[in-house]
C-alpha cells in the first residue's frame, strides 16, 4: 500500500482578510473588522439576528418525549 502524498500542512500562514462590513483591510485589534464601528455594526446585527428568531425553544415539552414503560409480557 502506497499513500499518496497529502498536502496537509501546505495552508499558508492567515491571508489578511477583508472586513466582513466594508470590504476594508482588516485591522489585528478588530480583526475580522476594520474597525470598532464595523465590529459594533456586526455585533448589533447579529443581536437583532438572535431577537428576532421566534422563540422556538417553547417547543420544549415536544421535543422531551417520556420514556415509555414497558408493558410488555402483559398479554
Ligand atoms: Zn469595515
Amino acid at each position: 500500500m502506497s499513500e499518496p502524498p497529502r498536502p496537509t500542512d501546505s495552508r499558508p500562514a492567515k491571508p489578511p482578510r477583508p472586513c466582513p462590513i466594508c470590504r476594508k483591510m482588516s485591522l489585528a485589534p478588530y480583526h475580522p473588522f476594520c474597525s470598532k464601528r464595523c465590529a459594533d455594526v456586526d455585533l448589533s446585527r447579529w443581536f437583532a439576528g438572535v431577537y428576532a428568531a421566534p422563540a422556538a425553544e417553547q417547543d420544549d415539552d415536544e421535543t422531551e418525549t417520556p420514556p415509555r414503560a414497558l408493558d410488555e409480557g402483559d398479554r
